[in-house]
């Protein structure tokens, strides 16, 4: 398979889902507890699983109008959410570890390039999607009511405490879940 058209990179700032529902997926990232946080994380790989067992459609992009800014297939987006709960793993350890870390920038289209997402096996993917988030799961659950209110900066200067950077992880993971039932929508029909 042909390399796919490299996207832009997303400079979106998404930041304001941490104060308001998504108009996009109608996530909500302030309506449930932070203790919740582990096990929401623990469900998304079983939500994962069952989208990337959907045989060859899952590595078939839905068709889009823009090829600048093409709509990820499911194994390209399964990747991404998986190098995402590898990415906040090192973050949150980075918060306990020292005092208001500053984080490294992480383009996500060149880590889909690099990491040839697109030719991806879907099974084995949702496998190491559910490894990377049980990590994750763990370290929200055990976390201490100190540990919660550790901060970390992105690099450009957006602040983060624990707690907000898992809401803020988990609107991203569902808003992805959103994107590949809507492509699974488009490929069916
Ligand atoms: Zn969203």
């Amino acid at each position: 398979m042909a390399d796919p058209v490299v996207p832009e990179p997303d400079n979106k700032d998404w930041t304001w889902t941490l104060e308001r529902s998504c108009s996009e997926c109608g996530y909500d990232a302030n309506t449930y507890g932070r203790d919740e946080i582990g096990s929401k994380i623990r469900t998304t790989a079983a939500t994962w699983r069952s989208l990337l067992g959907a045989g060859s459609l899952a590595s078939k992009r839905p068709p889009d109008g823009d090829p600048s800014s093409p709509i990820w297939s499911a194994v390209e987006y399964g990747a991404h959410v998986r190098d995402v709960y590898k990415l906040f793993g090192d973050r949150f350890d980075k918060m306990l570890k020292k005092k208001n870390p500053k984080f490294r920038d992480w383009d996500q289209n060149k880590a889909a390039v690099k990491g040839k997402y697109h030719s991806q096996e879907p099974d084995q993917v949702a496998y190491e999607l559910a490894v990377a988030a049980g990590g994750l799961a763990d370290r929200f659950d055990k976390l201490s009511d100190d540990g919660w209110a550790e901060t970390g900066q992105r690099s450009d200067g957006v602040s983060f405490t624990v707690e907000t950077l898992g809401r803020y992880l988990l609107h991203d993971v569902f808003h992805h879940i959103n994107d590949v039932e809507a492509g699974y929508k488009q490929l069916k029909s």
